[in-house]
């Protein structure tokens, strides 16, 4: 659907030669001013061109224009492995990867809307409680004091901390930095103040107290090491100060995984989550506080401002509304302004930061987004479209890595990467526009043509997960039986409650839950596909045995380490206010080992050759069959073209929810709940998948996917429909049945959707 006459003056995005990861020497011309859509299998080198490529050169060409003085201090991008790329205009990436932030990032301050209620609180709040600031629970002068703007509280749990049967020699106090031996456990267990080796819950009332919050005295009696020539200090009050003061961010992980085991967290007692002081909160507009309305749902706080009776404030109010507008325009409409940013989906963080450079002027640019329809039901794919298309037609060239057909509909232009994966892609299999796509004889050609209809036999259920009176976030009491034995999709528009019902509350009602999700919990960012498989040890064995040589040496995790990176074949600097910037190890080439480890070979190939054949072809390499047994879980989930070397930080979200799967392939009775599985999938990747959970499920194991794709909704055996709407609007089961029954039901978007898409 081409709707712009010609090409802008300036033509193409030009690239020659690339060779970026698994590109084949590609060449290109991409039109500018268009918006151009990069499809393709998962693996076939979409990323490597628009990300690795175009992204990397437009930032790089960037910070050469400054001068030099500058240029020292900023990231040092490399140059693309590329013989030509031109004609590029500044890139800016808008991906999933969390907003990130912390506490004091919300909704709110990452749009600039929160600045702006400022100010009008400022100017027309009632007590005036003075200048914007005085509104900020980021400035000393505007926080709540008892939270430090933070809206909640984090205080020891002391069922948590204290084990009352025990003793302080048997480890009463349950918390690493205090167990018995330590320094901290020394100077309660050896104060002389309270007997050592009695139970806690037999200490006296004035002994607990003593020890959990005493202070104000001096111990005579000096422990082993002399420890006690300060005051006293209780056991409460001296984790507060050691582990909670400065905040649960200022701990390294350790730490803080350990101190969430004995505190709870709750709203602030004295700003009831407002992070305000009292003179901020006391200040209303038409009896709100701004508080109340960063509490609202932006839908809601849009008719709380076009209501207000204020014609002074008229000129702010305008300026906070359009910015509402844009939120509410991108399907948003349900997230409050005082919404954490940590604790948004990738999706919605990606929407986001799309609404924040829709408010902006600058025009000639280029967006690359990826794979933006993520986290969003068909029904509102329109309104990212919009989102893409308004973009375009300001002037700026819109790159999209994307497999949802309706996205693909508005393209200008296709580029679709292939035939396959990894070293079978890297191809450029076909350019042109989307009609021409339909009759291409490519994967996404053909998966355009064939839509896939309804399954012939839904499984019988084997039995029920019971979840009862769910009241989480925005669920409404929720009662809802999910089948097992069987696949089960849990659909909804984005916000309606879907992973609140099947990620959060299901693990809590049902501990065996297993959550397959897409983070990196669980996996080392050192770790690659041998060493997250378990293969590395064999094959460190059989370099040490054919060279004679200890097998530590063949480890880049120990002796075998090149010194310069220690093992990390890249370097990474760390620059403040920017994304960390990675570049290869120029002592060992990114090969990650020193050169003594690479004068051994096992049938000719180095260790480090080894680690860069994918999953596919070591099959073809190794005899032993442990290690083949574990390679080939990787390519029954599709990521045999992963190589056994690649970090598994460079994985996307998908990949290692994959990743994940695959380690589980051969178990049996579990129960996994999987968020958005297809996300990073091609439509022929999609049924690959839906192979795979079909074994897991015919093997006797529960699966339970969160989706909007609708090819996995009608491959589902039952469906449960979230909705009607999102966030107060939603929050309840719609429906409850087979993909066959749904296309009946009434009132849910996803039936009307499906019917549509069967049409
Ligand atoms: P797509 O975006 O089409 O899914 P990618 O461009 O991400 O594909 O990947 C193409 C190939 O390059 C894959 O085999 C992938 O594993 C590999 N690859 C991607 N990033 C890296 C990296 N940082 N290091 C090594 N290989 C990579
Ligand atoms: P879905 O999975 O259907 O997109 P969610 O379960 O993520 O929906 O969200 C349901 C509602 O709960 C929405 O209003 C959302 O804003 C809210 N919500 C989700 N996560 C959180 C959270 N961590 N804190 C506060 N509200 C949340
Ligand atoms: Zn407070
Ligand atoms: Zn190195």
């Amino acid at each position: 659907m081409s709707t712009r006459g010609e090409v802008r003056s300036g033509g193409y995005i030009t690239i020659g030669n690339a060779r970026e990861n698994n590109l084949r020497n590609i060449s290109l011309r991409i039109p500018k001013g268009r918006l151009t859509v990069f499809a393709g299998v998962s693996g076939s080198g979409k990323s490597s061109v628009v990300f690795d490529t175009i992204a990397v050169e437009s930032q790089r060409q960037l910070n050469e224009s400054f001068p030099s003085f500058i240029r020292n201090r900023l990231p040092r991008y490399e140059r693309p492995d590329a013989e030509v790329v031109a004609n590029l205009s500044t890139a800016i990436v808008v991906d999933q990867r969390p907003v990130g932030g912390n506490s004091r990032s919300t909704v709110g301050t990452m749009t600039d809307i929160h600045p702006v209620l400022r100010v009008l609180f400022s100017r027309h709040g009632k007590p005036t409680a003075g200048e914007s600031t005085k509104f900020s629970f980021n400035d000393p002068q505007g926080m709540c004091p008892a939270c430090e703007g933070l809206g909640r509280t984090v205080r020891v749990d002391l069922d948590a901390l204290i084990d009352e049967d025990k003793s302080l020699n048997e480890g009463a106090i349950r918390f690493p930095g205090f167990a018995k031996g330590t320094f901290q456990w020394q100077l309660y267990a050896e104060s002389g103040l309270f007997d050592p080796d009695l139970p806690v819950k037999r200490f006296s009332a004035a002994d607990r107290e003593k020890l959990l919050h005493g202070s104000g005295f001096k111990v005579d009696r000096a422990g082993r090491n002399g420890v006690y020539k300060n005051e006293y200090e209780g056991v409460v009050l001296r984790f507060n100060r050691r582990y909670l003061k400065k905040g649960l961010d200022s701990l390294n992980e350790r730490e803080r995984a350990a101190v969430e085991q004995v505190v709870h967290e709750g709203p602030c007692p004295e700003c009831r989550g407002g992070r305000l002081n009292q003179a901020a909160l006391r200040s209303k507009i038409a009896g709100h506080s701004i508080a109340d309305l960063t509490a609202l749902e932006v839908d809601e706080l849009i008719d709380v401002l076009t209501g207000l009776d204020l014609p002074a404030a008229k000129p702010i109010v305008a300026s906070a509304l359009s910015a509402l507008r844009r939120v509410s325009g991108i399907g948003l409409g349900y997230l409050t302004l005082d919404r954490e940013t940590p604790t948004l989906s990738g999706g919605e963080s990606q929407r986001l930061k799309t609404v924040r450079h829709l408010g902006s002027s600058l025009t000639d640019l280029t967006f690359i987004f990826d794979e933006p329809s993520v986290g969003l039901h068909p029904r509102d794919v329109h309104r990212l479209n919009d989102l893409l298309i308004a973009l375009r037609d300001k002037g700026n060239t819109v790159l999209v890595v994307e497999h949802d057909r309706d996205v693909l509909r508005i393209a200008d232009h296709v580029v679709e990467m292939g035939p396959g994966a990894g070293t079978e892609g890297g191809e450029v299999v076909f350019e042109g526009t989307v009609a021409q796509l339909r009759r291409a004889a490519t994967a996404t050609g053909r998966a355009l043509r064939s839509v896939p209809g309804l399954k012939e036999r839904f499984r019988e259920p084997t039995g029920t997960l019971p979840v009862r009176k769910a009241k989480l976030h925005n669920l409404k009491e929720v009662s809802v039986d999910l089948p097992t034995g069987v696949l089960t999709t849990v659909t909804g528009v984005a916000g309606s409650g879907k992973s609140t019902l099947v990620a959060r509350v299901l693990p809590r009602q049902h501990p065996g839950v297993v959550l397959v999700d897409q983070s990196s919990t669980g996996i080392s960012l050192r770790s690659v596909p041998a060493t997250y498989l378990d293969v590395m040890d064999p094959i460190r064995a059989m370099f040490a045995e054919v060279s004679g040589q200890e097998a530590g040496l063949f480890s880049f995790n120990s002796a075998g380490a090149c010194p310069s990176c220690k093992g990390r074949g890249v370097i990474q600097t760390d620059l403040a206010y920017l994304d960390p910037v990675t570049t290869t190890c120029e002592a060992c080439g990114g090969s990650r080992y020193r050169p003594e480890a690479l004068e051994h070979t096992l049938d000719d190939h180095t260790i480090a050759d080894v680690l860069a054949m994918t999953t596919d072809d070591a099959l073809g390499f190794f005899t032993d069959d442990n290690v083949r047994a574990r390679l080939a879980l990787l390519s029954e989930v599709g990521l045999g073209y992963l190589t056994l070397g690649q970090p598994l930080s460079t994985l996307s979200g998908g990949e290692r929810q994959r990743l994940k799967l695959a380690s589980r392939l051969h178990e049996t009775g579990n129960v996994y709940v999987l968020d958005e599985p297809t996300t990073g999938l091609h439509m022929s990747d999609t049924r690959r998948l839906l192979a795979l959970l079909d074994r897991l499920v015919d093997a006797g194991n529960t699966v339970v996917v969160i989706e909007h794709d609708l090819d996995v909704v009608r491959h589902s055996d039952w469906v449960v429909d979230m909705g009607p709407e999102a966030g107060r609007h939603g929050g309840q089961v719609v429906f409850e049945g087979t993909p066959a029954e749904l296309l009946g039901a009434k009132g849910s978007h996803t039936a009307r959707c499906l019917a549509a898409d069967l049409e």
